[in-house]
Parts: C-alpha cells; structure tokens; sequence
C-alpha cells in the first residue's frame, strides 16, 4: 500500500524501462529510469515515478536478409500487472481540451517496498470525440516537433497535475531525468506563482554532453501548445531564438547533476556558470547479472535485503573454476540464442567480442573494420564478434552503419572465415545476454560525447571485460581497477588523443587484442579470471544502490536517511 503524502519525491522520466515485455523505452536513458526505480524500491526510498504509455512502443528491429534494418510496429499486450487509475484528468492543448487517463504498474523492492509508476495515456475510453488526441501517446521517440512538443506536455502538465489529483500531497522534490521533463516547472510556476517556490522543488539530470542532442522547440510552438502556461520573460532564460528545454530546466532548479565525473566537466564548459554535480550512474546489479554468477554472489546474502558491497566482495571467495563455469553457462546460452538468429554459427571456445547499444555516430560502430586485413591477421580462429542495437527510425546515418555491419560481416566470412554476426530486435533481454555471455564488451565512441555508457558497467558485473575508450564511466571504472579491463588510450588531456583520429583508435584497438586479450584468453586462462573477478568488483561502486543513495543525499535531500542507506557505504 503507498501511503500518498509519505511520497516525498516525483521522478519524471520520458521512458522507464521497467521490463522487457513493456516496450515503453528505447534506451540507455530508459533503462537508467528503470534501475533507478528498481534501486529505490529496493532501499525503500518515499518516490514515485511518472512517464507515457506508449501503445504502440518504441518499435520492433527486424534485419532484412540484405542487412536493412525494417521498423515494425510492436504488438504488446498491455502489461497483466498494470492496473487502470481511476482517475481522468482534464489539460488543454492548443486551448482544446484533452482527457489524460494512466496506468499504474508497481515496481516492489526486496523488502516489499512499492514505487508505484503511472504511465500517461490520452487513448481512454472517455476521450471519446476527441480522436485527434488519442495518437499523442502512441509511438515513443518518433514525432514531428509538434507531436513532441504534446508529449512532453502530457509528462511535463498532465503529469504533475495527475498526482496533484491523486492526492500526493507531500511531494517536495520534483526530478527531471533529462529535459524533456521541463514543462513541469511551468505547471509550477502557474500554480505557486513564484519562481523561487519553484526553483525549491525541482531538480535536474542532464545526460547529454552535446549542445544538439538537447531538445529544443519553436516559441510558436510552444504558444500555440502550451498558451497561458508560457510566462511572458520566457526567452530571458530559455533561449533568445528557440525554446531550449534545458536551460528551462536548469533555471528553475535548486540542483543541476551530470551522470559521470567528466560528463560533469563537459556539462560545466557548456554551460558556465551554472554549478553541476556529477553522479556517477550504475546498473541495478541483481537484474544485469546473470542467474549462475548471482547465484554463487548469492551464497550467504538474506533473501530480503538489498544489495550491498560484501555482495561484490563474496567473487573473492569462489573458487576460480565456479566463476569460469558461469561465464560458461552463460555463454553458451548467448551462443545456442545466437545459433537460432544467424546463419553464421558461432563456436563456444572461441573469444567472444560484443558490442551492442544504439546504433548512432558517435559511437563509431563500425570503427573496428577500418583496417580489414589488419583485424584478419589478428582474428583469424581466434576471434568472432557479436553486434546489436536499433538505430532511430530517422537516423540514416545509423541505419547506413547496421547495413555495413551486415556487409563487412559478409566480407570478413568470404575473404577470411572470420565470423561476425549482427542480431536483430535489440531488447532488455538480448541486452542482458549478451552482457553476460561476451567475453569482450568493446566500446569506441568518439571522446566526450558518451555521457555515461551503462552497457559497460553491466559486462562489468559479469565478469566480462571492458575493451573501451577513456570516455563516460570508463574514465573512473579504469582508474579504480586497471584490471578490470583495457583502455583504449591515452588518457584525457595526456598528448596524443586525437578524438576524431579513427585510423588511430583502431590501430589502438587491433594492438591491445594482439598483445593483451587474445594471448591472455589462450594462454593464461588464470590470469582471465583473475581479471572477471576485478571486473565483478567494479559493480561496487558502478550500481545504482550506490547511486541512489548519492541521489538521497545529495539531490533528494531526503531529512531522514531511508533504512538501507547507512548499511550502503558510499
Ligand atoms: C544498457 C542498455 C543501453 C545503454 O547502453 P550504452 O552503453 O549506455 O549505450 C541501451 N539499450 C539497452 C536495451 C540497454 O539495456
């Protein structure tokens, strides 16, 4: 039972991952809103959540048999667990009225604790006549600015107006995860009418290092949604020319946080002035790491308690040959899933390379075949690679990158016998596989525009190594324990780091796998698992308990520390 007015806290987020079957997120941002509120759960924080039902997802990946990624609409049955909200709320967008109706689905943490999540939806029964409202929540992510601009109305007014209504009474922090949250502060300023009562109330999370990546709208686009919620000096602080949503945000908030140390470095040079935090993200542990490996994590720990460090810890006391035989297990379940989805069938003895996470630019997905030959040389009966990821409907660029995979695979199989192999439908699930049974998790974006990368820290917590660029987490998950891993150097500010030098970063690349990972997987099995259990360690400190609790302290201001926190060390 959630006591209402016990809820001191109200995370907005525009997708949050809760399962795999809940198509309602695309990405790392979601996934991140997911295990935040898994972790809440878990250390029984007073939150609750609020995001969109999107009836339709995000969309369902399917590879064509010329390397084409095709995007199917998703077909869901609407989650057994959510519950209908007996309540109908009433916004006006463009001056017309709007009926809001919500889903609850209850997110219960190891102890019982509830988060409930309320999920937006304008496609409700009593919206009827007003059709022209009821595909605003359809589709996540795939919008004309106008469409966008409604459903970040929906989160952003609906959404504080719905919990108003419901009775949550005791709220006191209002967090936007990222900034497609910041309407809230207008529904704000309009029911307390007072810029520092709303600045008190609020805070906000960035997760996006580049100046394009933050959304921006129309000022006419914004009256014409959004009317009398618009304060007449709006461009002093929000942008001369556009509406910026995230300087929105950082205007009306008492706490501005970055989600890695030198995302907050970034943050700060982009915008001066403003005084950033940085909380380094993480993963919920207990959902990323995989059945055998937990199990024996498990050993000892009380069913009904969260996790803690001495978790980690306990990978000091397996013996090395049960830690190998779970990455085993693991392994061949990625291997006998990847057998069913590919022709290229993949072979259990041979090291494993993953990479998998939105197919965009930055990330450089294809950086890895920029010297055939060369990777041939190095590869040759000792290395197959595994890819996934979706690419945005609207990204060609990334859509071009998924179809030179499918090529370069083709290539690399004909011309040498090297197998590579890109899996369709990347998901939670295949997510989760694939972070389990890879050996190699390798990431090469350009430097400085990966804010975090969570996909890393959740190889870490299973044993499987990062092969990654010193950029996002991987800057301090290196500097903690160089043995977790290998960094594809140099480091930040040191000479020689050519951020947009690709010939380099894979010459980089195809040094460290000829002189360090393969010699070590074949020849030093020892040293290999020495090794998992450093990057098992790293999931001390790269989880999202540790980074809740950070969140309560520092963000959430919570005046009473919620049980678990004092047992979680910081
Ligand atoms: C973890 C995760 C991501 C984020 O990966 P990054 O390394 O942060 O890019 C994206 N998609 C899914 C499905 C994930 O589980």
């Amino acid at each position: 039972m959630v006591i209402k007015k016990n809820r001191k806290i109200a995370y907005f987020s525009m997708e949050i991952a809760m399962d795999s079957d809940i198509p309602t997120y695309s990405g790392g941002l979601g996934v991140l809103a997911g295990d935040t509120v898994r972790s809440a759960a878990d250390l029984e924080i007073p939150l609750v959540a609020i995001t969109l039902c999107y009836d339709k997802g995000y969309f369902y990946q399917q590879i064509s048999p010329e390397g084409y990624q095709v995007e199917k609409e998703v077909r869901w049955e609407f989650s057994k667990e959510f519950e209908p909200v007996p309540k109908i709320i009433e916004i006006k967008i463009q001056g017309k009225p709007v009926k809001v109706g919500a889903w609850k689905y209850s997110v219960i943490g190891k102890t019982g604790w509830e988060i409930p999540v309320y999920l937006l939806d304008t496609e409700v029964p009593q919206a009827d006549g007003m059709e022209w409202a009821k595909n605003f929540t359809h589709v996540l992510y795939d919008a004309t600015p106008f469409q966008r601009c409604v459903q970040e109305t929906l989160l952003g007014i609906a959404g504080p107006k719905l919990l108003d209504e419901l009775g949550y009474s005791g709220l006191n922090t209002y967090h936007l995860n990222e900034g497609h949250a910041s309407f809230l502060t207008l529904y704000l300023l309009k029911k307390l009418k007072d810029e520092e009562e709303v600045k008190k109330r609020c805070i906000f999370t960035t997760h996006t290092p580049v100046p394009a990546g933050h959304d921006k709208f129309e000022y006419s686009l914004i009256q014409d949604v959004l009317r009398d919620y618009v304060p007449p000096n709006i461009k002093d602080y929000a942008g001369e020319d556009k509406l910026n949503m995230t300087k929105l945000a950082i205007h009306f908030t008492r706490y501005v946080n970055a989600v890695a140390q030198m995302h907050g470095k970034v943050s700060r040079e982009m915008f001066p002035g403003v005084e950033i935090d940085a909380i380094t993200n993480g993963v919920h542990s207990r959902f990323w790491t995989n059945e055998y490996l937990a199990e024996l994590l498990d050993e000892f720990t009380n069913e009904g308690t969260p996790i803690t460090e001495s978790w980690f810890d306990k990978v000091w006391k397996i013996d090395p040959d049960d830690i190998w035989e779970a990455h085993e297990k693991a392994k061949y379940d990625l291997i006998d899933y990847q057998k069913s989805h590919s022709s290229t069938l993949f072979e259990e003895e041979i090291l494993t390379i993953g990479f998998a996470r939105r197919v965009t630019g930055y990330k450089r997905p294809t950086l890895i075949f920029n010297n055939l030959e060369e990777l041939a040389r190095i590869a040759k009966n000792k290395i197959q690679f595994i890819f996934a990821g979706k690419a945005h409907p609207r990204d060609d660029q990334g859509k071009g990158f998924i179809k030179e995979i499918h090529d370069k695979a083709d290539e690399l199989w004909h011309s040498y016998r090297i197998k590579v192999c890109f899996l369709g439908h990347y998901d939670m699930d295949l997510a989760k596989m694939m972070v389990s049974g890879c050996d190699v998790w390798l990431n090469n974006p350009r430097r400085y525009r990966e804010a975090s990368g969570t996909s890393g820290m959740k190889a870490s917590h299973n044993g499987v190594l990062n092969l990654s660029i010193l950029d996002g987490w991987w800057i301090e998950g290196y500097q903690m324990d160089p043995k977790a891993g290998w960094a594809i150097g140099p480091a930040p500010g040191e000479s020689g780091a050519d951020e947009n030098n690709d010939d380099l970063a894979a010459k980089r690349i195809y040094k460290l796998l000829e002189e360090k990972v393969v010699p070590i997987f074949y020849y030093n099995r020892n040293e290999w698992v020495d090794r998992m259990r450093h990057a098992v360690g790293l999931g001390k400190f790269f989880n999202t308990n540790r980074m809740v609790s950070e969140y309560a302290k520092r963000a959430w201001n919570l005046e009473e520390s919620p049980r678990w926190i004092s047992r979680v060390n910081l």
